[in-house]
């Protein structure tokens, strides 16, 4: 049997009934299933497929690791057809999008990404061929290289999907696409990008699972998830959270809001975009164009008297003023800013023209936080670490006798990697720190004197997941190089 024809018969007729070929198929005639099909199913699947097959239970785990497999295997042909055509002629362009093979094509992309639980897809043409690539934790892969004769189709299907103008191609646009996966449906973002050899399109993946999850799940030191869960039960003042875009900084705040939402607050928040939905809370969505920006926003949600506001990001001196006057005013306020540790964040509102006496009389506490690649709990090993590593990350070898090391399998895509686990750094506002802060010291003074107070820095956190086998010496050094 050819893998070809075993393509349709896999995603129309087993992936729904949550069925999957053992890895060994055709030759190993075996089928597991998560419930058991009715005898007509049966019949069919047999008819179909021309053979005798078994069919047994599977564990639910392993029959969707089997269906990732083969869904990884299946990719659909797009046929390579020398003809060239007019890009220009916007009919023929959406003809094309809307034909069967460049909709499978498209639809395999989507699910191989949401299989490998990725944060965003890029649709990049180069000279001689379109890469799509997908972010999975953080780091970018290689999902498929096709022809560059279909960049153009592939382009439009996903336009078409996102509503966009087929015909501009030379201003970027952007929409949201709803993908119905299963009984799941993924809202995304769509940016398109003209570039030298095509649209560059980028599909942002809002509605990711792991956004919702909860503060004691994100990998927090235990002293300092006791230290910031008392920090966020105080009635008033403002909690910052830094780090660079993708440093897990949202997830922080989501897990805040649902720890503290009993339902006995009000809460409102302003954030770009809203990516995780939360239940008794109040989102809006800044939006450009129309001048809703996070100082209008703010300024707004302040009169809809909250006791929580959540600013998405502190971005420019109007925002901080309101924000701050705010956490001044009776009001619990978090927001982020892209600075690199702790202390920086005090600086980076002193550059922003606040006062240094309303930074030090609002600022309750400031969370630094990276993400770094936690090892694939399926193939990890024990290892020692060389000489040559411990002396790239300034320790000592005999210190870190047992770290760990993925090997590479299927559930972490030939990585070593599975997921992502957070390093942290809490600075708490201690009086001595107000006095030092209100004097307006610099970040290399506000730090030594947190660190006198007993603050650990973001790279003693990360060494110590290491010791603990979470991660490897690489991504210590890749994460807190810059700190
Ligand atoms: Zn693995």
């Amino acid at each position: 049997m050819e893998i070809e024809v075993l393509r349709p018969i896999f995603t129309q007729l087993l992936t729904p009934h949550g069925i999957a070929p053992v890895e060994g198929f055709p030759e190993e005639p075996r089928l597991l299933f998560k419930q058991t099909p009715n005898i007509e199913e049966r019949a069919k699947i047999r008819f179909i497929l021309g053979r005798q097959v078994k069919f047994e239970q599977g564990q639910e785990d392993e029959v969707n690791r089997l269906t990732k497999h083969w869904r990884a295997k299946l990719t659909p042909q797009l046929e390579n057809s020398t003809e060239t055509f007019d890009e220009q002629d916007n009919e023929y362009l959406e003809d094309l999008a809307s034909e069967a093979p460049v909709i499978r094509m498209v639809n395999h992309l989507l699910e191989r990404a949401m299989d490998l639980s990725a944060s965003d897809i890029h649709f990049e043409p180069e000279e001689n061929c379109l890469k799509v690539r997908c972010r999975v934790d953080g780091v970018m892969l290689l999902l498929e290289q096709l022809s560059q004769k279909v960049s153009a189709a592939i382009a439009s299907r996903l336009k078409l999907m996102a509503r966009l103008d087929i015909g501009e191609k030379r201003l970027p646009q952007d929409g949201r696409i709803q993908y119905k996966l299963g009984h799941r449906t993924l809202d995304m973002r769509v940016s398109t990008l003209p570039g030298v050899h095509g649209e560059s399109i980028v599909l942002r993946i809002l509605d990711r699972s792991d956004v919702g999850v909860s503060l004691e799940h994100l990998g927090m030191p235990s002293d300092i998830l006791t230290a910031y869960n008392d920090l966020i039960r105080q009635p008033f003042g403002m909690i910052l959270v830094t780090g660079p875009t993708g440093s897990g900084k949202t997830t922080s705040l989501y897990g805040t809001l649902e720890k503290i939402n009993t339902g006995s607050q009000k809460m409102i928040t302003v954030e770009d975009p809203v990516e995780y939905q939360m239940q008794g809370i109040t989102q809006i969505h800044v939006n450009a164009k129309i001048g809703l920006s996070f100082a209008a926003g703010l300024r707004s949600i302040v009169r809809q008297d909250p006791d929580v506001i959540l600013v998405g990001e502190i971005r420019d001196q109007e925002t901080a003023e309101i924000a701050i006057e705010s956490a001044l005013t009776g009001h619990l306020v978090f927001s982020t800013l892209h600075t690199n540790d702790a202390a920086s964040a005090i600086t980076r509102l002193q550059d922003m023209n606040i006062d240094t006496y309303l930074i030090s009389s609002s600022v309750l506490g400031i969370m630094a936080q990276r993400l770094v690649r936690r090892i694939c709990s399926h193939c990890s090993a024990d290892v020692a670490l060389e000489e040559g590593e411990a002396k790239i990350l300034g320790v000592r070898a005999e210190d870190y006798p047992l770290i760990k090391r993925g090997t590479g399998c299927e559930r972490c895509g030939q990585t070593g990697y599975r997921g992502r686990v957070g390093i942290y750094e809490l600075l708490i506002l201690s009086d001595e720190l107000r006095h030092v802060i209100s004097q307006g010291s610099d970040a290399n003074v506000i730090r030594a004197q947190a660190l006198k107070e007993g603050m650990r820095t973001l790279r003693q956190d990360a060494l110590e997941k290491l010791q603990q086998g979470m991660t490897t010496p690489e991504e210590v050094v890749r994460v807190t190089r810059a700190v």
